[in-house]
């Protein structure tokens, strides 16, 4: 109905963000995910995949696949704790808990219901208080809304300022959560994760780090930005980390003491009452977990594009923000400039994403370029050619 309020009120929002540069479309893939893809039926270079290891597309994975689905079929069927936890889901577990010296680890259907999940369980009255890094990623945003929690952000990275909204809250009754990115999605800058744990040691505090960015990548062996600092369980007591990003494949898993994951089976509503990941998704993350542990290259040759990246962009004088991990956007300011650029790189086979205000704070627009270990030196020239050509119209300041 034309002239029905409630469709005109959603058609002004419609606008309001056309008009604004803001407006947000899907691409249409038909292709794997890797670096040459066919999107929108043009073959495209991307830039803005966080399949980190290139292990998405991995032949061992792909079997893997085929062969848990030949066994048991596609889907789970039921919950966790009804008849849906598999012998996949199980050696998943154990392996991400072996990985990455935890106790034990439980697996998610998605990081966002990991976070909303922990925070949820752990947060039972409205006096109890989570607090924020200011540039947490929407999922933890949401984990602190939906636990009906005191809600306390905390400015971007700043422990001092945090330690000061600590000692504010004084009665020890009180359970106190302190959530943070390991590696900040739209910035790629890291957390100071051992200053947080000793803070939080000091305020009796619970500590978790949301590493979906820093898992696969970070750390000698690959087990992510607490592993790169020596953290142990003790230090920081809730892992979380996404498995559709390095590993390539879907879900999520928190890792920590025995203690707290049977208290998650207990409380975490988005584990107790949601499907089980289809058990060949676990099957293939198993696999994808081995190659992360068996080729160690491709962390090394994921971490040599990123220091050509660093280098060649800096000798262009392009707005590098502070990060040395697969994150590495370009500060461009203005949501309209940042999707010219985008679309000025689409024009010369290039997919870098505009990522403009909610999803990152005002005037601060960026071009997120993530890089692969699927990606070739030659790729990565291409780009920095592409920069190069478009580079008039990128300011260095924001
Ligand atoms: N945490 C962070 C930091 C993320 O970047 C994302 C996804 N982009 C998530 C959580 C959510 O993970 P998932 O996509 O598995 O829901």
């Amino acid at each position: 109905m034309p002239s029905d309020p409630k469709f005109a009120k959603i058609r002004a929002v419609l606008d309001a963000r056309r008009s604004q540069h803001l407006y947000r479309r899907t691409l249409l893939a038909d292709s794997p995910q890797q670096p040459h893809m066919t999107i929108n039926g043009q073959a495209m270079l991307t830039f803005c995949s966080n399949d980190y290891l290139g292990l998405a597309n991995h032949p061992d994975v792909i079997r893997a696949f085929q062969q848990a689905a030949n066994t048991y079929g596609v889907g789970s069927g039921a919950a966790h704790l009804v008849n849906g936890h598999s012998r996949p889901h199980q050696q998943l577990e154990e392996a991400l808990a072996a990985f990455t010296g935890r106790d034990s680890a439980l697996l998610f259907s998605t990081g966002y219901m990991a976070n909303l999940g922990v925070a949820n369980a752990l947060l039972t009255s409205r006096h109890d208080v989570i607090y924020q890094d200011r540039l947490n990623h929407a999922s933890l945003v949401d984990a602190g809304l939906l636990s009906g929690a005191k809600r306390v952000r905390y400015a971007h990275n700043d422990t001092t300022q945090l330690q000061v909204r600590l000692q504010a809250q004084t009665d020890p009754s009180v359970t106190q959560l302190i959530v943070t990115d390991g590696v900040f999605s739209m910035d790629g800058d890291v957390a100071p994760v051992t200053d947080l744990a000793r803070v939080a040691q000091a305020h009796q505090a619970w500590l978790m780090v949301d590493d979906a960015h820093g898992f696969g990548v970070l750390g000698k062996t690959g087990a992510g930005l607490l592993e790169a600092h020596g953290l142990d369980q003790d230090s920081v007591p809730i892992l979380m980390a996404t498995l559709g990003k390095a590993l390539g494949t879907a879900g999520a898993f928190v890792a920590g003491s025995r203690d707290l994951i049977e208290y998650l089976k207990q409380s975490a509503r988005t584990w107790i009452y949601t499907t089980a990941q289809p058990p060949a998704v676990a099957a293939a993350t198993l696999a994808s977990l081995q190659l992360l542990e068996t080729e160690s290259w491709r962390r090394e040759h994921l971490h040599d594009l990123i220091q050509q990246f660093r280098h060649g962009a800096a000798q262009l004088g392009l707005p590098l923000m502070p990060s040395d991990t697969a994150i590495q956007p370009l500060l461009i300011g203005s949501s309209e400039q940042t999707l010219a650029l985008s679309q000025q790189l689409a024009q010369r086979g290039l997919l870098v994403t505009a990522i403009r205000p909610p999803t990152v704070p005002a005037n601060t627009a960026r071009l997120r370029i993530t890089l692969s270990a699927a990606h070739s030196t030659a790729d990565v020239e291409r780009l920095l050619d592409a920069l190069q050509q478009i580079h008039p119209t990128v300011p260095t300041t924001p």
